[in-house]
């Protein structure tokens, strides 16, 4: 099995129409690694010309894809989900290396992204249709699903793997073919992964990636061609919103993932263990960069000090060091713009109450570290209640009863993920109906799953991936057909 990822072979250059390829104006963009802040390797940085060349690519191979058996479709998804697994050392390692995260977190994201790939190879020959009478009874209803054309895909750099196959592989499976946007910080996944879909038998054409430090000017190039369908993103809410924007122009339609605010919530009658488990999860996978992390701890007053003295416990004990190296649990934040954005908000907070239990003590050495973080006695006032702190901080709110908590926790203008611990299971339903989120965890620090619709209410996006049905339903069409006979 490989481990080591080729570097030199991850960025070879654009993916366009199945060549690997120098961007137009030959610019290159410098992948760092966070953990030394060392150039790893570099991958072109696409211009307009380039991106005119990956619409025409994908529009080149739709009418083959589409016209693609879904049975042949679903053994090609299959292959790549076969190759990611034979590779996920190499991969994990390479997404380590590029996004910082823990080895072991960089193995469970490959194995999520791959799965999207096996659960599609079964729903793509399990698209249906539907035939009905009108209610009148004068004609038949016919209802078919086709695919919705050509879609630009844009990624962040938190999950390099899973948020690129998260969207292609549905988008495969309902027959579209697509152009994929990765985050610069982490463009390495996302041209290895195209050298797996490639050796899976993905046609020239079908998978199109660029690189970009241009993303407005390159994205809003293929946003204005007629033959793009689909705008599906993943990243922050501000450029999601400019992004809708753009879209707008062109009645492009949207899916958006975005930002979150996670209220973690846990009552007196939790089982504690199960609580600071999940907590553990729920706030530190990825060092606390992703979209669904516990934001906002709110710990009824019955556990509180049991709670904060097993979470800042848990937390002493992480291994903080390069990601890459199996030993560590916490690795380096994306950026040293992160770390500062998290420095200002643990600051802001401690000028408005808070304690500091454990950490908030940037460590001297390269990279972009920062510490696991305790924080009790936050404050609702505070800017990390209200924006995401993306980093290894846990602020704690004290709360005393339920109503009470519900009305914190929605206080907020995101909705994307919540977790509530409680052994009062009428209760727990209760709360999770009451809470503005998407998704849902009770007595669970983890809801991710490609077999569950993933995604946020008000600010925190559009739509649905992954589930039954709900993420291909995102790439098809309903067309119509009034029918007699
Ligand atoms: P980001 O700054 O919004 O960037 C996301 C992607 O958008 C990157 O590929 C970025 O390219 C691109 N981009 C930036 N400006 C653009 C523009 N004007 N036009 C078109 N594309 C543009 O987000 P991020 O910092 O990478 O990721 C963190 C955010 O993503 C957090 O808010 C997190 O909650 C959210 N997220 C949400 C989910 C979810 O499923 N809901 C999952 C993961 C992350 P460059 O890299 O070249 O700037």
């Amino acid at each position: 099995m490989t481990t080591s990822p080729d570097l030199q072979a991850a960025s070879r250059g654009l993916y366009i129409g199945g060549e690997w390829r120098a961007a137009a104006g030959g610019g290159m963009i410098d992948v760092v690694d966070p953990s030394t802040e060392a150039v790893l390797a570099n991958v072109p940085d696409a211009t307009l010309t380039d991106a005119a060349a990956a619409v025409d690519a994908a529009a080149k191979a739709a009418p083959g894809w589409r016209d693609t058996p879904p049975r042949k479709r679903s053994e090609i998804l299959r292959r790549c989900f076969e190759l990611m697994v034979e590779r996920a050392d190499m991969l994990a390692t390479l997404i380590s290396l590029e996004n910082g995260k823990a080895l072991r977190d960089a193995k469970g994201e490959v194995a999520y992204a791959a799965e999207f790939f096996r659960w599609n190879a079964e729903e793509a020959v399990r698209i249906t249709g539907e035939f009905g009478m009108a209610p009148a009874g004068t004609n038949r209803i016919v209802v078919d699903y086709q695919p919705i054309g050509i879609c630009l895909m844009i990624t962040p750099w938190n999950f390099p793997a899973a948020m690129a196959t998260r969207k292609i592989a549905p988008a495969l499976a309902a027959g579209c073919t697509v152009i994929l946007k990765p985050a610069s910080e982490t463009p390495l996944t996302a041209y290895a992964l195209a050298a797996i879909y490639e050796e899976a038998g993905v046609p020239p054409g079908v998978v199109n990636v660029l690189t970009t430090t241009a993303p407005g000017p390159v994205t809003a190039v293929i946003l204005a061609d007629p033959r793009v369908r689909k705008l599906s993103f993943t990243g922050s809410t501000g450029v999601g919103r400019a992004l809708l924007a753009e879209a707008a122009k062109h009645v492009i339609s949207c899916a958006m993932e975005l930002g979150g605010n996670a209220p973690f919530i846990v009552f007196d009658d939790a089982d504690l263990d199960a609580a600071l488990d999940g907590a553990m999860i729920a706030k530190m996978r990825n060092a606390g960069e992703a979209c669904t992390a516990a934001n906002r701890l709110y710990v009824q007053s019955g556990i509180h000090d049991a709670f904060t003295a097993g979470l800042v416990e848990r937390m002493e004990a992480l291994r903080l060091g390069p990601g890459a190296e199996p030993e560590t649990e916490c690795g380096p934040m994306i950026t040293r713009k992160a770390v500062e954005k998290i420095e200002r908000l643990v600051d802001d907070a401690i000028a408005k109450g808070a304690k500091v239990v454990t950490g908030a003590a940037r460590p001297n050495r390269p990279g972009f570290f920062y510490p696991p973080t305790v924080l009790t006695n936050a404050s609702d006032g505070a800017k990390m209640a209200a924006e995401e702190i993306f980093g290894p901080v846990a602020p704690i709110y004290r709360f005393e009863d339920e109503a009470e908590v519900v009305a914190r926790a929605n206080n907020t203008e995101y909705g994307l993920a919540a977790y509530i611990y409680t052994r009062d299971i009428s209760k727990g339903l209760r709360v999770a109906g009451a809470v503005e989120a998407g998704m849902i965890g009770l007595n669970r620090g983890l809801v991710s799953d490609p077999a569950a619709p993933f995604g946020g209410v008000k600010q925190s996006g559009l739509g649905r991936e992954g589930g039954q049905h709900h993420g291909i339903a995102e790439f098809m069409e309903a067309k119509y057909i009034a029918t007699s006979f």
